[in-house]
């Protein structure tokens, strides 16, 4: 590791709004506003952790304060340049009039005071004076209420820049004064060739399927599917990161063994979905986190069923082929509503591996008597032994 390692989310945060990653209304939005000169006195950036608020806050604060490379600028930029002394000191964390203020350390009615003190002071050497409150919806009442006088009568040339995940906890009294801009959940579809990219940049290898597995992994939020890939590429060895190697750092079950389970199932072999789980049982795997492969794959499926081009493995997006007549909505639905009970039922047993047969023999039987042909004409190849499974 190099002394001046630095982990994958810091090193490569964005600092302009166009590398901001899957947040394009946001950036439409943001530089609209620029352009029009109708910048807000206060924003409230909300999304999930990791999705770009404060990120965003900063590329902001830049791009309303910044002069050009030749310091000759008397506008808000559209991109901030990221040369002149603004830009420079607002990234050092070190710039006048730019302050930032995490309210999950500093909740008090104090704090904020301190702050909206200052709100009445011009700013120093700048346009706008910008204050960055983070998870504000940690702020106390009180400190709500003091700000929300601020918020109703700004001074000119402030900015306030509030970011949270829990924007239903801000009183809409404060609500109302900002302008909300929600930040989407990233897709894989977008994370996963921005991973690869990011991948190539440090000279590593990243497979298409693992790229999308840690894409998946991280739920929307970039800033953990750098964490993932930060732990993966310190995993690898000199062949890069492949799927097989994402798939046992993240502790999900291989998916071959979990698509045999899951494909007798879908067939209604009870006694060879119930011998594969025994394989699976035998190698250690954790029923619970089996189930946990099972209702992914089932949602992954299910999405497969009702729109095109979803985002599947090679190894997934075949055994959706082999048994995409099968697969209908409703069976689907179904078997998610087990799955997700089962979960209660392995949680409580005191047996897991119990819980987790009765769970395979019930979905077995519903693939049975779900399987019907839609029509009564309609020919289905194990009809016949179908009835008898369903009679006997
Ligand atoms: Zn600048």
């Amino acid at each position: 590791m190099e002394p001046s390692y630095r982990v994958l989310a810091r090193k490569y945060r964005p600092q302009m709004f166009q590398d901001l990653v899957g947040q394009d209304a946001l950036v439409t939005l943001l530089q609209n506003a620029i352009r029009l000169k109708r910048i807000p006195h206060a924003i409230l950036l909300t999304g999930v952790r990791g999705v770009g608020k404060t990120t965003t806050a900063r590329i902001l604060a830049k791009a309303v304060n910044c002069v050009g490379p030749d310091g000759e600028g008397t506008e808000p930029a559209l991109e901030p340049c990221g040369v002149c002394p603004h830009c420079c000191d607002i990234v050092a964390d070190k710039h006048l009039d730019v302050l930032e203020m995490d309210a999950a350390s500093r909740t008090g009615v104090e704090d904020i005071r301190e702050l909206i003190d200052s709100v009445k002071y011009r700013p120093v050497r700048s346009r706008f004076k910008v204050y960055i409150i983070d998870e504000v919806h940690m702020l106390s009442r009180n400190a709500f209420n003091a700000l929300l006088k601020t918020l109703e009568e700004p001074p000119p040339s402030i900015l306030f820049i509030f970011a949270t995940t829990d924007a239903h906890k801000i009183p809409i009294t404060v609500r109302s004064r900002c302008q909300r801009v929600d930040l989407p959940r990233v897709s894989v579809a977008t994370l996963a060739p921005f991973l690869q990219g990011i991948a190539q940049k440090e000279g590593v290898s990243l497979s298409e399927s693992a790229s999308r597995l840690l894409g998946h992994a991280s739920e929307g939020s970039v800033r953990d599917s750098l964490s993932l890939l930060d732990q993966a590429i310190a995993l690898a060895d000199e062949t890069g990161v492949s799927e097989g190697l994402v798939t046992q750092m993240l502790g999900l079950c291989d998916v071959q063994p979990l698509l045999t389970l899951m494909g007798h199932l879908f067939a209604g072999e009870v006694a060879q979905a119930l011998d594969a789980f025994a394989g699976l049982y035998a190698k250690g795997m954790d029923p619970l986190m089996l189930l946990e492969d099972m209702l992914r794959l089932t949602h992954l499926l299910s999405r497969a069923a009702c729109r095109e081009a979803e985002v599947m493995s090679e190894q997934e997006s075949a055994f959706f082929e082999t048994f995409a007549p099968r697969l209908s909505v409703p069976m689907l639905t179904r078997t998610w509503q087990i799955l997700l009970k089962g979960q209660s039922e392995l949680t409580l047993s005191p047996h897991p591996e119990r819980a987790m047969e009765m769970l395979i023999i019930r979905l077995g039987y519903v693939s049975q008597i779900l399987d019907i042909p839609p029509t009564a004409e309609g020919e289905h190849q194990d009809g016949a032994k179908k009835k008898v499974l369903m009679t006997s």
